[in-house]
């Protein structure tokens, strides 16, 4: 099964992919996550691309195209399929997945929209809080840590992005307004669209998205 993901920032993406990856048995590809390793490692292209993720830009296509292309070279012989966060984000990126999944024999089986309202998602971006060591997601009030400022999953430290400030979110919604929304037409025209409504809890996106694939829901 190849799902790609889309939505605003804070509508859910990575907590959905975390929470049914292994139930699905898919590679959760997250290119925020490819993207703040390599500026972690400063690495040359960490080093390149510290920029654009700290203005709440994006990155550009080229590299992100790259990442992922190593990936599903990497495993797409194993056949356990994908589940695609954060890309593609722009149309050059959209016609790109396409190009490298076919290059590997595969394609997409369809795209996601998670619509989520822009307090929902503001509310959820300026609590979000991430593990610095295995990356699992929280947030102060919705899906609070059993202890605070520890990860439940490995005991690491938990930080907020340096993009989670009120300014730098403002920025990426309007990224995310002309560079990102053009693609859920894309996904539409080759009839690969499914909306779900992502304001409710992550319990309910999490069931909306099974229903989904036990063919109950279109
Ligand atoms: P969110 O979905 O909460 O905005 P991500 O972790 O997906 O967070 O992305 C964080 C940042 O990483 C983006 O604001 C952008 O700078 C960069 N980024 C992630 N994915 C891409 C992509 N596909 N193309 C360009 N930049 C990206
Ligand atoms: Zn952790």
């Amino acid at each position: 099964m190849i799902i790609v993901l889309l939505g605003a920032p804070g509508a859910g993406k990575g907590t959905l992919a975390g929470a049914l990856k292994d139930e699905l048995g898919v590679h959760h590809i997250s290119t925020g996550d490819l993207i703040r390793a390599e500026i972690k490692a400063g690495s040359p292209i960490g080093l390149e691309i510290k920029r654009f993720v700290e203005s709440g830009g994006l990155v550009p296509d080229e590299v992100v195209t790259r990442m992922i292309e190593g990936k599903v070279k990497s495993t797409a012989s194993d056949n356990r399929g994908y589940m695609f966060d954060g890309f593609p984000r722009t149309g050059a990126q959209a016609t790109d997945l396409d190009k490298v999944l076919s290059a590997n024999g595969l394609a997409i089986d369809f795209a996601l929209y998670m619509e989520a309202s822009i307090d929902v998602v503001l509310q959820r971006l300026t609590g979000r809080r991430v593990c610095r060591k295995c990356g699992a997601l929280f947030h102060l009030t919705n899906m609070p840590p059993k202890k605070d400022g520890v990860c439940d999953v490995c005991g690491g430290e938990l930080y907020q992005r340096a993009d989670d400030n009120k300014e730098t979110i403002m920025k990426r919604m309007s990224v995310y307004n002309e560079q990102t929304m053009p693609i859920i037409d894309f996904y539409k025209k080759q009839s690969k669209l499914k909306t779900i409504n992502a304001d409710s809890g992550a319990e309910d996106v999490r069931k909306a998205l099974l229903q989904i694939l036990n063919g109950k829901k279109s």
